[in-house]
């Protein structure tokens, strides 16, 4: 199981991952967007890691998700802030209360992060955004965890899937977001969203080790 110092060194460790991919994921948003998602992304979780630094004790994982979802609404700005944003209230939704998250908390958590995305953004997989990264993720973590894996295993699994989806991304066209208004053009580029997604993942999974 993983508590608490889980979510504040995994939102550390991606505020750290981001500001090193800073380059890249703008170099991607420059092809199939506005050029500024690295640059949302950084400065969003810059600010959401200050604000955990900052958090009471005694705060628990929800109480440190939904600060998380607060500070990432209201600095990333773009489309992203708004999905990054309710992804991260609704997986503080879903383990409310808990002090110690289980397998089975993680997966609950990742879903309610994807379908708030969902609700949101109203992609479906296959629309080259995001949302690819999440699904497999989510649906790689719920195998893993019927299986019987251990916290640190599910979110890897979660973390190879979500490099998985993000990779998958690359030969769509985009049905949803600014790459949708490209049309065949957006083929042969990575969805900067997704990308961002697999970091994000890939450090919840290192953290957990
Ligand atoms: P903006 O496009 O406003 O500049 P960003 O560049 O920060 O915002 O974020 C772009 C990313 O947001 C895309 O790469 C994609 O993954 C994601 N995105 C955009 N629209 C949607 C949507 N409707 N549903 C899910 N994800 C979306
Ligand atoms: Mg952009
Ligand atoms: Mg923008």
């Amino acid at each position: 199981a993983v508590d608490a110092s889980w979510v504040r060194s995994w939102l550390d460790r991606s505020a750290a991952m981001i500001a090193e991919n800073r380059q890249e994921l703008i170099r991607l948003d420059r092809e199939i967007g506005d050029g500024d998602h690295g640059e949302n992304m950084d400065r969003g979780f810059q600010a959401a890691t200050s604000k955990i630094a900052d958090a009471a004790d005694d705060a628990n994982p929800a109480d440190l998700l939904k600060l998380v979802a607060s500070t990432l609404i209201s600095t990333v700005g773009g489309a992203a802030g708004p999905l990054y944003g309710t992804a991260f209230l609704k997986a503080a939704g879903a383990v409310s209360g808990k002090d110690s998250l289980e397998p089975a908390d993680i997966v609950d958590l990742l879903t309610a992060a994807r379908d708030g995305i969902v609700l949101r953004g109203k992609a479906e997989v296959g629309d080259k955004t995001m949302v690819d990264a999440w699904s497999l993720a989510v649906d790689a973590a719920a195998d893993a965890a019927n299986a019987g894996a251990d916290v640190a295993s599910v979110l890897a699994e979660a973390a190879r899937a979500a490099e998985e989806g993000a990779a998958a991304t690359e030969p769509l066209v985009a049905r949803k977001g600014r790459a949708s208004y490209l049309g065949e053009r957006a083929i042969g580029h990575r969805d900067p969203g997704a990308q961002s997604t697999a970091l994000v993942l890939r450090v919840a999974a290192d953290t957990a080790k």
